[in-house]
């Protein structure tokens, strides 16, 4: 069977940092489907596509006109039908995201046809608050269902607590602040594991994003800590993360989402 063509445009690179990147994704001459905020596309570029300065080498692939197709949440409005919007982090030895990282401006890609997955609201009652948990580029599903769910000044609460090593890898940071300014209903906390880093000291929160959960922020800013009755919670990025954030909500009620059993927590596993 043949490849088929790279059938996408990027119209949009923007590089949070060297290993962080938002890439805009353009239809060319078809129309992207609808779909639902939390789900993800598929992103493929062929072996011989370059890689980045940063990748560590690999053999060469035995066909290097086979796809590489990975699945990427997708970060923008459901709302929006011109593009989507990826948040790509770099795995040096990875195949597909050094090639990713060589994309610029009018670069043409493979952006699957489908959006699919689970990681929704469907199974979120529409009178339930909801924390959303990320490391890394795990807020991407949370960009896109912020746009569609969160209505500002609403009695229903949002809460993004948002994990990295450094300042510089919080991506979407200025859009969340603008969020938190423009909605009471919305609280966003990032937290860094990594501060000795920083060239100016951070003051914000220091550690792991599950020590923002055992602490106060959600509290401060509700005046009432989240419990199954109220509040769903979602989950997305590191296996680490994901597992005692389970472990720790476990122990306050809260229980998985499953296909077969209702939940408040909802997990998207990216490895
Ligand atoms: C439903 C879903 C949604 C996803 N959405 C995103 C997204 O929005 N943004 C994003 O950057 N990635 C996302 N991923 C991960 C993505 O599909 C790829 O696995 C990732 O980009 C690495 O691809 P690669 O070909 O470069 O690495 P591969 O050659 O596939 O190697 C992957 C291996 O690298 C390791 N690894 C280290 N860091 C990561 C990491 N951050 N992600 C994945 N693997 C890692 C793991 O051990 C993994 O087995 C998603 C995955 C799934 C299943």
């Amino acid at each position: 069977m043949p490849e088929p063509a790279l059938n996408a445009v990027v119209t949009l690179r923007t590089e949070i940092s060297p290993w962080l990147i938002i890439l805009r994704v353009a239809p060319d001459g078809w129309s992207l489907p609808a779909f639902q905020p939390g789900q993800f596309a598929v992103l493929g570029l062929p072996g011989s596509a370059p890689r980045c300065s940063l990748a560590v080498s690999e053999e060469t692939p035995a066909d290097p006109q086979k796809l590489i197709r990975r699945a990427y949440s997708v970060a923008s409005s459901s709302l929006l039908s011109e593009y989507m919007e990826f948040y790509v982090a770099l795995v040096t030895s990875g195949a597909l995201t050094p090639r990713l990282f060589e994309l610029n401006i009018g670069d043409r890609v493979w952006l699957g046809p489908k959006v699919t997955g689970m990681f929704t609201f469907d199974q979120v009652p529409e009178d339930k608050n909801v924390v959303m948990i990320a490391t890394g580029t795990g807020l991407a599903p949370y960009m896109s269902m912020l746009t569609t769910h969160l209505n500002c000044g609403d009695a229903r609460r949002f809460a993004v607590l948002h994990g990295a090593r450094h300042s510089w890898d919080l991506g979407y940071r200025s859009e969340l602040m603008t969020l938190v300014h423009l909605c009471k209903n919305f609280t966003y906390s990032p937290i860094i594991s990594r501060p000795a880093d920083e060239p100016i000291p951070w003051t914000g929160a220091t550690g792991y994003v599950q020590d923002l959960w055992k602490g106060n922020v959600i509290s401060d800013a509700w005046g009432f800590r989240p419990t199954p009755e109220d509040t769903h919670v979602f989950l997305c990025g590191s296996p680490a993360m994901i597992e005692d954030s389970i472990a720790l909500l476990s122990t306050e009620g809260f229980a998985e989402q499953t296909r077969k059993t209702p939940g408040q927590i909802h997990v998207e596993h990216y490895w």
